[in-house]
């Protein structure tokens, strides 16, 4: 059974989806605040989360961009407003999908449903070893062919994100969002500065091959090589 988590700081919403959820089997743990959702999320593990946007203490954005920089988990955005969705997906927060308000109950649960077989048929990133890399979730760390990487917070951060779209060219910017979030010392020059100790660590493991490739003037993208 799927343990849904719901961020929704309006209670008549959230009473519709609630018993939407249940009806069709899903248990849901229900957060009015981010705050509450950010302590749900560190004291137990969900199937996927549904995010609400405008909260009374912060937006459902930034929870977004802490969880995908950490795990896998689906993620589908409650979304009030077009230019929030816009954000959503021209960020690349790393939603999976969305839902605009007013949306009906029989909509918001097919869209969970498709999520959760979509993420049932993806590949566990903490069990398998896409190209040699092994995503400790529950340790907060990675491993490169067994051997655990000795990263920071923010190396550890960025790697994930490039990890969730290998191949793909994620742009400084985009790698400031998922690594440094909100603060504001930190520059594109930050995120070159950390790609350069990260390749060092990579190297340390497997001087062989260059996993982070440089895209001038567009940003980075991780490559995985067979094993
Ligand atoms: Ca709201």
């Amino acid at each position: 059974m799927a343990k849904l988590l719901l961020l929704e700081d309006d209670p008549a919403i959230a009473r519709t989806v609630i018993y939407a959820l249940e009806r069709d089997g899903f248990t849901v743990l229900h957060c009015l605040l981010l705050g509450d959702a950010r302590r749900a999320l560190q004291a137990r593990t969900f199937d996927l989360l549904m995010l609400d946007v405008g909260l009374p203490d912060g937006s459902g954005l930034d929870l977004c961009r802490e969880v995908r920089a950490q795990r896998p988990t689906p993620i589908l955005m409650l979304s009030a407003r077009n230019e929030e969705i816009d954000r959503v997906l021209g960020l690349e927060l790393g939603a999976d999908d969305y839902v605009s308000k007013p949306f009906s109950p029989r909509e918001l649960v097919a869209r969970v449903k498709a999520l959760l077989r979509r993420s049932a048929m993806a590949p566990a990133l903490s069990n398998s070893a896409p190209g040699g890399f092994e995503v400790d979730l529950a340790g907060q760390r990675i491993l490169l062919h067994g051997v655990p990487l000795t990263l920071t917070r923010r190396e550890y951060r960025l790697l994930g994100a490039l990890l969730r779209g290998p191949g793909r060219i994620h742009s400084r910017e985009q790698l400031l969002e998922a690594a440094w979030g909100d603060d504001s010392d930190s520059t594109d020059r930050t995120v070159d500065t950390h790609i350069k100790t990260l390749r060092a660590k990579l190297r340390q493991v497997d001087p062989a091959r260059e996993y982070i490739v440089t895209h001038r003037g567009m940003g980075y993208s991780l490559e995985l090589h067979p094993i």
